[in-house]
């Protein structure tokens, strides 16, 4: 099927207009009339090629939301009109202990992403910055009703890889929990640990944030470069979600935590990081990561969010205006995601 999209034609190349075949149905797919399309800023890492090389043209995107047309011939789970989404990957070998898990997201073969990379059959996948989607109905999540399908989108990525990390170091009550880094999944990851019950500090190197991150629900705001704030608040600190998507110098922020804490690695930047390992073992502190996350949690996430009453802050563009938006985004510019209206591609 031929489908309107905007492509990267190359590394570094401004976002145009250009067209994709979507393949024809499976019997386990779903063809998603896409409405709208997070921008994340992994999309911008990887058409400038800043992680590793890439394929193109690319076709980013991998925060979509949308309605579903067509169902394959063995699809149960969806039926056309439903309500859906579709994040970072959009298949896995579901054989691993992983899969069995439902965490797909850390698939042992390695999942497929949703778009700059291959299927398993070797067909390249092409991502949300378009009018529709093929996706395996495994891979596809119920958007809850009550929530509109723009401010759904962002949570398919920045609203899981927040959320996840989030529940596996236990935030909620009687937990200090700070969130560093207030774009896209910053916004997502303050909101998740408010809604948790835990006591939340935005940690920020944008001193024009603060009045922002109050209020999206923050108890407290810390400036990177404030040192007599960051003295103060050090040793303090259970649980630090990162998402900072430069290099940074980490001590200052590893010295917010308490003995045992955990800073949890989100932020994806394109250079190695320089830390004093001194900072860690001086209060076994722990350092970790964490990717996106699997399908039933992102699930759990979604119906977390609608019973909360929260989804995305979002700026809705146009598709003619994604350039300008991403060198908003690189400029730490975004409030707080930005969703393209898929009618404009
Ligand atoms: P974003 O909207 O651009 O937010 C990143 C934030 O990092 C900025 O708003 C800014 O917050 C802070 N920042 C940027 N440059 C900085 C600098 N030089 N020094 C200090 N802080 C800086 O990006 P995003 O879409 O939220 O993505 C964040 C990162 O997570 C990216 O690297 C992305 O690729 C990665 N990511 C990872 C996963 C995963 O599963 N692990 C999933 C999605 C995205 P302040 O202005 O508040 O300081
Ligand atoms: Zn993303």
């Amino acid at each position: 099927m031929e489908t309107s999209a905007y492509a990267a034609m190359s590394a570094g190349a401004p976002l145009e207009p250009h067209t994709i075949e979507r393949r024809d149905l499976r019997p386990h797919d779903v063809l998603i009339d896409i409405k709208y399309s997070g921008v994340c800023h992994s999309d911008i890492h990887q058409a400038r090629e800043e992680w590793f090389t890439s394929i193109f043209p690319m076709v980013p995107g991998h925060e979509i939301a949308g309605v579903v047309s067509a169902v394959g011939s063995e699809v149960t789970k969806f039926a056309p009109g439903d309500r859906v989404g579709v994040g970072v990957f959009v298949e896995t070998c579901m054989e691993c202990d992983n899969c069995k898990a439902g965490l797909e997201n850390y698939c042992v073969k390695g999942f497929v992403p949703t778009y700059n990379g291959k299927n398993y059959d070797g067909e390249v996948m092409y991502g949300g910055y378009s009018t529709a989607i093929v996706v395996d109905d495994h891979y596809v999540l119920r958007i809850p009703d009550g929530m509109e399908l723009d401010v759904a989108a962002p949570l398919l990525c920045a609203g899981i890889t927040t959320y996840s990390p989030l529940r596996e170091w236990e935030a909620g009550p009687g937990k200090k929990v700070g969130i560093m880094g207030l774009g896209g999944l910053g916004h997502m990851g303050l909101k998740h640990a408010v809604a948790m019950g835990a006591d939340v500090t935005l940690i920020s190197h944008s001193p024009s944030k603060e009045e922002d991150a109050k209020r999206l629900g923050a108890h407290n705001f810390l400036l990177l470069s404030d040192r007599e704030a960051m003295k103060e608040q050090a040793m303090t600190f259970d649980l630090i979600v990162n998402t900072v998507s430069a290099p940074i110098d980490l001590d200052p922020a590893i010295n917010l935590l308490k003995t045992d804490g955990t800073m949890a690695y989100v932020g994806l930047p394109d250079k190695p990081l320089q830390m004093n390992i001194f900072g860690l073992n001086s209060q076994r502190r722990r350092i970790a990561g964490s990717n996106i996350g699997g399908i039933p949690e992102t699930q759990e996430m979604l119906d977390f969010c609608a019973e909360h009453g929260y989804a995305a802050d979002i700026e809705l563009i146009d598709a003619g205006q994604i350039n300008e938006a991403w060198d908003r985004v690189v400029n730490s510019d975004v409030r707080y995601r930005f969703v393209i209206d898929a009618s404009t591609f």
